[in-house]
């Protein structure tokens, strides 16, 4: 049976080599932001930072460690909630005045964007969310947390208060030397497609949500 990843996946991996490839202004409907590309050198993937803010040496900054979904937040995907936890994160940051978005390149939850829609077609065929992933040979979540900390570390952040309703996301980081002072709860509505996907995120993935 796999297990669930967070602590095998890391072990893979050394050390993560991050360039702090380019930053600019960037307008955004939730205010102005700034933006920062860091380039992992040894998978060529860009990550982004945006933030609003002193952050440096910032202690408890609000935090959305976010992973890419390009079926969500750019097609309006109705299949999960990426989009809508995305831009609930980057208007939170917008109306405190002070906050942080890491955007990680890992779409799919680390299986890659293919590997997701043969997920999604296992999943016309009846499975959930998670037997969809393991029935194609994948552990449930690929996602790693030592990039965020690397980043989370250049931007000379000590700590957050993260914007998660996954315990895992919290320890995950943790793992890698992160600060956890709170976990924000980062609700989002539940809706005719995307209620199954949250069902199978509270029962079977540990998600702190409401019924
Ligand atoms: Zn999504």
């Amino acid at each position: 049976m796999p297990r669930s990843a967070s602590t095998a996946t890391m072990a893979h991996h050394p050390r993560p080599r991050l360039e702090r490839f380019a930053e600019a202004q960037l307008p955004t409907e939730y205010g102005e932001l700034r933006c920062v590309v860091f380039a992992d050198t040894d998978t060529g993937l860009e990550h982004v930072a945006l933030y609003t803010g002193d952050i440096a040496a910032s202690e408890g900054l609000l935090t959305r460690v976010h992973s890419e979904c390009l079926t969500g937040e750019v097609f309006h995907s109705l299949k999960c909630d990426c989009r809508e936890q995305l831009d609930l994160a980057m208007r939170r940051v917008g109306e405190a005045g002070q906050g942080l978005v890491l955007y990680m390149r890992q779409e799919g939850r680390g299986i890659g964007l293919g590997n997701k829609i043969r997920a999604y077609a296992k999943q016309d065929e009846g499975y959930d969310t998670v037997d969809a992933n393991r029935v194609l040979g994948f552990d449930d979540d690929l996602r790693r947390y030592d990039i965020a900390a690397a980043m989370l570390a250049e931007l000379k952040v000590r700590s957050v208060r993260l914007m998660t309703n996954n315990p895992e996301k919290v320890s995950g980081l943790e793992a890698e030397g992160v600060v956890v002072t709170e976990r924000v709860d980062h609700m989002v509505a539940a809706h005719e497609h995307n209620r199954e996907y949250l069902e199978t995120k509270r029962t079977r993935m540990g998600h702190l949500l409401d019924e």
